[in-house]
């Protein structure tokens, strides 16, 4: 697809590596045949997801002049330390709303992601309580930058609106060239699905390309019909946007949603036991919120015999290992 239409930061230096992960395939008996994809190394301090998406987001930010950047998210947000990281890097303010999804979780001393907020240099932290509406909260903040002579621009929460997610519809088309230049065949991606940008994007972006190859998405906190809606609605608009002809069928978008466990960002035990297994055998770092979730999905699915026998099954890794920091306990607990 063409992608020169619209404004970009490149960001990335390169494709993100397909790796084979044999020590695990067979820890799970050997049956299924497990790739993953490493945007958990994308560039950006402590890497993952976002910055495909933000390569996009704060491309257009500039463009239209702004020179103060408004993010939402969770207390351990990966998106909005990214947010944070490619603001800095490009000279803009950064000011971030957190939600405190779940009651009390917020500690302005808190490690992980919480503590690099402060080490890039964010300029400003609310936190509202679990459920506000996050837009008004960072309009209101707009509102009182432009009251101050600054020019803002909003990012919404995990940077998942059609802009933010073409960095995933890119990257479903980078996917593809590198199994076409390995001459490696995949029956089948998973992903995390959580703000849905990144699920819709590799949804549209494979459609584009005619890559044919299944995706199916890991819920971290809704159910699987709101879920698979809101990514359905996202892939359309996206598929809108990048001029896709052939168009997105709702039964294109599958979500798994038995892994979420009590809620997100609470940990489960199939998510430590997932996060585990990564390091030990293969030594990749998953995280507590979203990878460990996806894995833990991943994990369950191919167990349950849910890949045919000699399936290559790609698991995309969207990074978080920060997060690990703030939740050492229930790792040494689990
Ligand atoms: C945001 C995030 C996700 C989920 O991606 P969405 O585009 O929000 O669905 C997955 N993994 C990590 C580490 C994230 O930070």
């Amino acid at each position: 697809m063409n992608y020169t239409k619209f404004p970009r930061r490149k960001y990335l230096q390169g494709p993100t590596p397909i790796e084979h992960l044999p020590s695990l395939s067979n820890a799970l008996g050997g049956d299924v045949n497990i790739y993953v994809k490493r945007d958990d190394l994308l560039p950006g301090s402590g890497g993952g997801n976002k910055t495909r998406k933000l390569e996009f987001c704060i491309a257009d930010a500039m463009e239209k002049g702004a020179d103060a950047i408004i993010t939402c998210g969770a207390v351990q947000s990966n998106h909005c330390r990214l947010t944070a990281a490619w603001s800095a890097k490009e000279g803009l303010d950064c000011h971030l709303i957190l939600e405190e999804r779940v009651k009390g979780s917020y500690k302005a001393d808190a490690s992980g992601n919480n503590f690099l907020f402060e080490l890039l240099d964010v300029q400003s932290i609310g936190v509202v309580p679990g459920g506000s509406d996050m837009m008004a909260e960072m309009k209101k903040k707009a509102e009182a930058l432009t009251a101050q002579g600054k020019t803002a621009y909003i990012i919404p929460g995990g940077a998942s609106n059609p802009i933010g997610a073409t960095g995933y519809a890119v990257c479903a088309e980078e996917t593809m060239n590198q199994l076409n230049d390995m001459h490696l065949g995949i029956d089948h991606i998973v992903v995390p699905s959580g703000s849905a940008g990144t699920h819709a994007g590799m949804v549209v972006g494979m459609i584009g390309v005619n890559g044919g190859i299944p995706i199916s998405g890991v819920n971290v906190s809704r159910k699987k019909d709101v879920q698979e809606e809101i990514v359905y609605k996202l892939a359309v608009e996206l598929a809108a946007r990048l001029g896709v002809k052939s168009g997105i069928a709702r039964e294109d978008l599958v979500c798994f949603d038995q892994y979420v466990g009590p809620g997100y960002s609470l940990p489960t035990e199939s998510m430590v036991a997932a996060v585990k297994l990564f390091a030990k055998t293969e030594a990749i770092l998953l995280d507590p919120v979203y990878s460990g979730k996806a894995a833990a999905g991943l994990l369950d699915l191919v167990r349950k015999g849910h890949f045919p026998k000699g399936a290559n099954v790609l698991f995309l890794h969207t990074g978080g290992s920060p997060a690990l920091y703030a939740y050492m306990d229930t790792f040494r607990q689990g």
